[in-house]
């Protein structure tokens, strides 16, 4: 029954997130949070911003969190633009730089949004097929397109590209935008921002939600010339100027000033992913090599869909899809040490 709804919408397949349980305690390697806190100086800032001032309505600009932002990243305050969770800036940055006679690309095997994306805002889009490893194939981006849109590290696979690529994808490119997904660049890949200054067709895109351990704050932001970040403005104030509530910008401010804090953490996840994924192929598993803070997997003869199963009879949540080309792999998101080690041993008794 879809009555009243607008005939677009009745048309519309939506994302699914992966699911977050209530109730039942589950080892929760499904959704790509991190397994440590916020920083005490995000939650400080966050208990701060709880005060009277929540009657009044945030910065729409944002301006006091993004000179944090810029000066994080070596740039000017009017190279930044704010948003609610980055999946917000992506759904932005596709109505402000892609038109409907011109067809955008990504990688069949990426970000699910995308597609989503595509069909809510009526774009033609081509979905690039993968390299027989699973890495993202630029050359077939490259050259007479609308847009391209690329995770970097790629999701869900976790493989990250080199800068040099993704400098080749700009110079091909440019009379489009190109979006650069860097949700998991904090895990080890090359962050193209160095890239921003000489590439007015570059807009990067990172979170909160991953490497700030921030995911229940919804922050999110681009990176990009002044004119790119202007388009984001523009389609933003056609919709919801405050987007950005108080708490969260204090929030991130707050992350944004723990530089210590954040290092460390990440240092913690690489290193549980590297030895678990040094595990993992002990145990028979093929893994892919991750730039990010998941690990995907497969294990020859034995269907994802079963393991995905074995492993929730034994509490612990990881994520599949369906597509025929990596039903049979599992992401699987970095725990703590002791989150892996119960992975470990799950998966074992599985596969034994
Ligand atoms: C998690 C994720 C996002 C969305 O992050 P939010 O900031 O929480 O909206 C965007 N892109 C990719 C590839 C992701 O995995």
């Amino acid at each position: 029954m879809k009555e009243f709804w607008s005939g677009r919408i009745r048309e519309m397949t939506p994302y699914v997130p992966g699911e977050q349980p209530r109730g039942q305690t589950f080892i929760k390697l499904n959704t790509n949070e991190c397994p440590y806190p916020p920083s005490p100086r995000a939650l400080e800032a966050v208990r701060a911003a709880a005060g009277d001032s929540l009657r009044l309505y945030p910065d729409p600009e944002c301006l006091e969190l993004r000179q944090t932002i810029a000066r994080r990243y070596r740039l000017s305050e009017n190279q930044v633009f704010m948003g609610n969770g980055s999946d917000e800036v992506l759904a932005f940055a596709f109505q402000a730089f892609f038109d409907p006679e011109r067809e955008i690309v990504f990688p069949r095997v990426s970000y699910s949004f995308y597609p989503v994306y595509a069909r809510y805002f009526g774009l033609r889009y081509r979905q690039v097929p993968m390299k027989d490893d699973l890495s993202v194939d630029l050359d077939a981006m490259m050259g007479d397109n609308g847009g391209v849109v690329i995770p970097n590290p790629n999701a869900p696979t976790g493989m990250a590209l080199p800068l040099e690529r993704i400098e080749a994808l700009l110079r091909a490119n440019p009379e489009a935008v190109v979006i650069v997904d860097e949700a998991y660049v904090d895990f080890g890949a090359d962050s193209a921002v160095p890239l921003i200054r000489d590439y007015p067709n570059l807009l990067v895109v990172q979170t909160a939600s991953k490497s700030r351990a921030l995911a229940g704050l919804r922050v999110g932001w681009a990176l990009g010339s002044s004119n790119l970040i202007d388009g984001l403005r523009c389609v933003r104030d056609c919709i919801n100027s405050y987007t950005v509530d108080r708490v969260a910008a204090a929030g991130l401010k707050g992350a944004m000033e723990d530089e210590g804090y954040f290092q460390s953490v990440r240092g913690r996840v690489m290193a549980t992913r590297d030895r678990t994924s040094q595990r993992l192929a002990e145990l028979g598993f093929s893994v892919l090599p991750s730039r990010a803070n998941f690990l995907f997997v497969s294990r020859p003869g034995v269907s994802g869909a079963a393991l995905q199963a074995g492993l929730r009879e034994r509490g612990i949540l990881v994520r599949r899809w369906d597509d025929p080309l990596i039903a049979d792999w599992l992401r699987i998101t970095v725990g703590t040490d002791g989150d892996m080690d119960a992975l470990l041993a799950a998966l074992a008794e599985l596969t034994a």
